[in-house]
């Protein structure tokens, strides 16, 4: 089943008749497993009084028609009603009425009839099983499943080629595929129902490979696919990218001449779409006559699956223009997470206004995907509001609201939401845990980390591949690259992602060279690299200044990889240029990239003037930066130190009071040390530590030996008055200084002190930390909001750009 109609069993449970619903919850718990009916009791009243009544057959005929149609119209009210009235009714009418409910929607229902039929003696039959274990299915009740699978074998039904069918189908889709195989095989019969229900079932577990052999057994015994195993084969293929079996696949499409079939084709352009080739979904799509909602839904999936967020967009006005279609709930989420991509909050906003006007809320998917917008767009206020109003929340919707608050660099709300989340009935899977790490890597010491790590393997998450990049990443991020590296070495499947994380590991410490062998390596294990390999690749290059290696791996993204650069890998590249001071080549390279410039693009070129002391180009690139994001807190201050430095305070001034019209605050710099498992934070000036005297004493003392009270700023154009600012503005109480300081008194002689930091450590902090390293003798190693700078022997690992 392509992904976007995978949300519509959710849309489908909730037509049942709202009163049933209601009936439903208002029973008391403890009398839903007794075999009485749960009705109104008028209802069995009725049927009491009726049984002794001498009712006539011409009246039962009609009552027996009535109840029919009530069923297929799907008024299961009023099909009750009817059904009580009548007497003595046969395994066929029990059947009707166990479909209906079923149909309907009305799983707990169905089952509890089937257990009223058999208290009642009546006889279940080949047809009745089939709907009951569909309803144990609905209810995902693996237990029930079981209890109906056990009692087949009572009533010799086990072999039923029909019931068969049903309990692959529901096991399959309850996950459970090893009960479903062994179903299969002992299938004495099999028909086309029950080699699709397989062949989709291995769809619905992610498992593509097996479905696809599935259909080749078929086939090989000279089956020919119909439409239903030609839309499971070609999920299974869109599931394994194999690009070349679904083209085949297309063939035989042609040559059944299923191609008009509009499932067919909707399963054809998801397929194309989820193995990277838009160009034939579009050519497919646009060969389509009449097209619903569903096929254009699938449009929009396919180009957020392929970060083509505009022409997502854009699908949105021609299905509603050009073939006067409304869009539905799932064209809502498929649409918000092109929003997401890029940043378009208005858009957002006003699918979120429509989801509203149209009555889709409240639908936990589409609200998740709001908290997925909000979150992403900065908005955490709305996002917080829809969390807090979900009616029901799974863990889909507190994954989404922890990642929301970790991206805003909210990672104290996302701890203690995590922590709340612990406290609740939800057991955290792998996102959640993969989330979360980030969090634990900024803000927590090293004790709740172990913890978390402790955690994780009690949680048996430990051998999960996802998990431990996360936790290797974590470990890398909080200048631990040790740990990070044990862990990967003790990972017993390793992905692309692993290769990933530990090559980007390194390359945030500046160890490219080393980021460069892991890569080689990774090759030598034959891993194709992905397009996150060459982000942790051209990163290893710009952080280590390897100009002509970034060149060699960016050029040869596409040529030997198949991969298109985006917009992070133009990043990295301009990143390169201007470490080397190229300026001009890296705003050529901007204006001739074949992408629009996102605000990180300008990011790139900002770092670059402000390193190279150029502010005409810095304030170009802040100006497109504001245009893209108004309220980009950084983009102020880097442009803010910049004219403080070249002395132009009414520029600072102006900077201060734009951001104050705007509400902006800049971000508090501070630090972060640990020291036995404690983490201690530092604010610029702070004296609230208990060992504040010990800690300034100690940082005049190497203040004066490192001779920075001698030291006099290079820019000698100040006025009294700006020199008097200046002093003002002094970094010699950075909250950085202060962390080391602690940092020194605090650990091992010889250790590394290891120091984070929420902002871009300032120039004079990083000259003064190569000097401490030089004097002290001690690595230092500050991790800031950019990379980590390993300061040794007076020198610092970033070559004194960042
Ligand atoms: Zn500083
Ligand atoms: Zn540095």
């Amino acid at each position: 089943m392509p992904a976007t109609l995978a949300h519509s069993s959710y849309l489908y449970k909730s037509t049942a008749p709202p009163s049933l619903l209601r009936k439903r919850a208002a029973e008391p718990k403890a009398n839903q497993n007794s075999d009485q009916p749960k009705f109104p009791k008028g209802v069995c009243s009725i049927r009491k009084q009726s049984k002794n009544s001498n009712t006539c057959e011409v009246q039962n005929y009609a009552l027996k028609q009535a109840l029919r149609e009530h069923v297929e119209s799907g008024c299961m009210e009023d099909a009750l009603w009817v059904f009580e009235k009548m007497n003595h009714l046969d395994t066929y009418y029990w059947n009707v009425m166990i479909r209906g409910l079923t149909d309907n929607g009305l799983f707990r229902e169905a089952i509890d009839f089937y257990h009223r039929m058999q208290s009642e003696a009546v006889r279940a039959d080949n047809f009745t099983y089939p709907f009951v274990i569909k309803a144990c299915g609905g209810l995902s009740s693996l237990a029930e499943g079981q209890k109906v699978h056990g009692k087949l074998f009572k009533v010799g039904l086990d072999s039923d080629v029909y019931v068969g069918n049903a309990l692959c189908a529901v096991y399959a889709k309850l996950g459970c595929i090893e009960y479903a195989e062994r179903v299969f095989e002992e299938m004495p019969v099999k028909d086309m129902v029950s080699w699709n229900s397989m062949i989709g079932g291995y769809v619905s577990v992610g498992d593509g490979w097996s479905s696809l052999v599935c259909l080749k057994e078929m086939q090989v015994l000279g089956m020919k696919p119909d439409r239903f195993s030609t839309i499971g084969a070609l999920n299974a293929c869109a599931i394994e990218c194999f690009l070349q079996t679904g083209k085949e696949i297309h063939c035989q499409v042609l040559k059944c001449m299923l191609e008009l079939d509009i499932m067919v084709q909707t399963s054809l352009i998801d397929m194309y779409h989820k193995c990277g080739r838009v160009d034939y979904s579009e050519r497919l799509f646009h060969e389509i006559s009449t097209r619903n909602v569903v096929v254009w839904n699938a449009m929009i999936h396919g180009y957020t699956l392929n970060a083509r967020p505009f022409e997502s967009l854009s699908c949105l006005q021609k299905m509603q223009h050009a073939d006067k279609l409304n869009p539905d709930a799932i064209t809502m989420i498929n649409l918000l997470p092109s929003c997401t991509q890029v940043g378009a909050l208005l858009e957002g906003k006003s699918v979120h206004g429509y989801a509203v006007r149209r009555g889709f809320l409240p639908h936990i998917i589409l609200e998740t995907a709001l908290i997925d917008l909000y979150g992403a767009c900065g908005r955490m206020k709305s996002a917080e509001r829809i969390f807090g109003q979900l009616a029901e929340k799974n863990l889909i919707s507190w994954n989404s609201m922890i990642s929301a608050y970790v991206q805003s660099g909210q990672n104290k709300d996302a701890l203690e939401l995590f922590w709340d989340l612990l406290s609740k009935h939800l057991e955290p899977d792998a996102i959640t845990i993969s989330s979360i790490i980030p969090a634990y890597s900024e803000v927590a010491s090293l004790g709740e980390r172990k913890q978390m790590h402790g955690y994780i393997s009690k949680l048996e998450h430990n051998s999960n591949t996802f998990i431990s990049n996360a936790t290797a990443y974590m470990y890398a991020k909080c200048g631990n690259l040790e740990t990070a590296q044990e862990i990967f070495d003790r990972m017993i499947s390793r992905d692309v992602s692993s290769w990933n994380t530990i090559i980007m590991a390194y390359a945030i410490h500046g160890f490219g060279t080393k980021s460069i062998d892991l890569f080689s390596k990774m090759r030598d294990e034959g891993i194709q690299p992905n397009e996150s390999t060459f982000v942790s690749l051209l990163t290893a290059c710009s952080v280590s200044g390897m100009v002509n290696e970034g060149w060699k791996y960016f050029n040869s993204m596409k040529l030997d990889s198949g991969i298109d650069p985006g917009i992070e890998h133009y990043g990295c590249m301009i990143d390169l240029l201007g470490r080397k001071g190229n300026l001009d080549q890296a705003k050529i390279f901007i204006e001739e990239m074949p992408l629009v410039p996102t605000a990180r693009i300008w990011g790139s070129l900002l770092t670059a003037s402000r390193n190279n002391r150029n502010i005409e180009l810095a304030e170009l690139a802040a100006e497109r930066i504001l245009a893209l994001e108004h309220d980009n807190t950084g983009c102020y201050v880097l442009l803010s130190n910049m004219y403080a430095e070249a002395g132009r305070w009414e520029d600072v001034e102006r900077i201060k009071s734009l951001m104050r019209q705007r509400g902006l605050e800049k971000t508090v710099g501070c630090s972060f040390v640990e020291t036995n498992c404690r983490l201690y934070r530092f604010i610029n000036q702070d004296r609230s530590h208990v060992e504040t005297n010990t800690i300034y004493s100690v940082l005049d003392l190497i203040l004066r030996k490192i001779g920075e009270d001698k030291y006099v700023h290079s820019i000698t154009k100040f006025r009294p008055l700006d020199l008097k600012r200046k002093r003002a503005s002094s970094a010699a109480s950075h909250s950085v200084r202060l962390a080391i300081c602690f940092g020194l008194i605090s650990t091992k002689l010889r250790s590394p002190v290891v120091v984070r930091k929420n902002t871009r450590i300032c120039d004079d902090c990083h000259i003064a930390a190569k000097k401490i390293s030089e004097m002290t003798k001690r690595e230092i190693v500050v991790g800031d909001s950019k990379v980590f700078h390993h300061f040794i022997d007076g020198s610092c690992s970033c070559g004194d750009y960042w």
